[in-house]
């Protein structure tokens, strides 16, 4: 397996006024396999959202690094940086808010084209036909403005602009939290069909657990900053190692009654810290229903407790 995207130690704190610090991602490594579907949980305010943001450069680092084909991100320049911006692309929580109300369709999903100098005239509106044929809507739609269409067929829209530039890499930050439980499915089978024809990779951002399964490879678990648990779909889902995880997987409703049965719901009692003033130790402590002595004065370690199974948690020190 190739890893196309590299993150070390990753922090990003935003410095709030009054000598306050959000420490919104704090220390934060994983990488990502070419062609793979890495899902990344977690309440909101967890940092998920900002890592994304941080590694499209859309937020410069506070230290540690993002290397994408080899190259760290934040030294790109020139023709690199161009060609950077091309192969990495996002897709949104909210489609409406994301699409320029006054353009149309054509020009909207041109944009890229038009940025990158692609194609013009009647090659461009011909391969915006196409983008539209590719997400399921049609050529009538080109003229049309983001108001006369559904909040699925602006995520559609929003997908086809991503594509315009022919990306390898899409970070969709909760693409379908917006959208009614029927029109998730349709847009997630989209996404899964797109990147089987395109080899796209995907770093999918989510708090619906259910829906990130069925679309991850592996799954990481972020909690206030820090990632938690980094395992394969399965692995994550069937033997959830943290014990935030294992509140989160309780709150899923599983469809078979048999392990319903098995599977005894963990509600956490208390709010999540403040980002500003975070736990010592085990940032978990103060809502885990397994918190020992040690657990507030050592931060546990990243490690590897199975093959491919990632936590921290000193459950796991031997
Ligand atoms: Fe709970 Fe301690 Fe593990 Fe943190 S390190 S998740 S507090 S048992
Ligand atoms: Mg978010």
């Amino acid at each position: 397996k190739e890893v196309i995207l590299s993150v070390k130690e990753l922090k990003k704190h935003f410095d709030v006024g009054g000598g306050q610090i959000v420490k919104a991602v704090d220390g934060v490594s994983f990488d990502i396999y070419r062609g793979e579907t890495l899902g990344l949980v977690g309440e909101s305010g967890c940092g998920k959202s900002t890592i994304g943001r941080t590694l499209i450069r859309l937020y410069n680092p506070t230290s540690g690094s993002v290397t994408f084909k080899g190259v760290n991100v934040n030294d790109l320049k020139g023709p690199e940086l161009k060609k950077f911006n091309r192969e990495m692309q996002m897709i949104f929580q909210d489609p409406y808010a994301s699409l320029n109300p006054r353009m149309n369709v054509l020009d909207i999903i041109a944009e890229g084209i038009d940025i990158h100098g692609l194609a013009t005239g009647e090659e461009r509106r011909k391969r915006v036909v196409e983008l539209l044929e590719t997400v399921g809507l049609n050529a009538d739609h080109a003229e049309r403005f983001p108001h006369e269409f559904s909040g699925g067929q602006r995520q559609r829209i929003g997908i086809a602009r991503a594509l315009a530039v022919e990306p390898d890499f899409i970070i969709a930050d909760e693409p379908i939290s917006a959208l009614d439980v029927s029109i998730q499915a349709q847009v997630v089978n989209l996404m899964r069909r797109l990147q089987k024809e395109k080899g796209l990779t995907y770093l999918f951002i989510a708090h619906d657990l259910s829906m990130v399964k069925y679309i991850s490879d592996r799954v990481g678990v972020m909690y206030l900053g820090s990632m938690v648990e980094l395992a394969e779909s399965d692995a994550l889902y069937d033997e959830p190692l943290h014990p935030y995880t294992e509140a989160l997987l309780s709150a899923v409703p599983i469809p078979d009654p048999e392990v319903a049965k098995t599977r005894e719901r963990i509600i956490l009692e208390g709010d999540v810290p403040s980002p500003i003033n975070p736990p010592s130790g085990c940032r978990f402590r103060t809502r885990c229903p397994k918190a020992m002595d040690i657990c507030a004065t050592a931060v546990p370690e990243w490690k590897e407790a199975k093959p491919n199974h990632f936590v921290a948690c000193h459950l796991y020190n031997e």
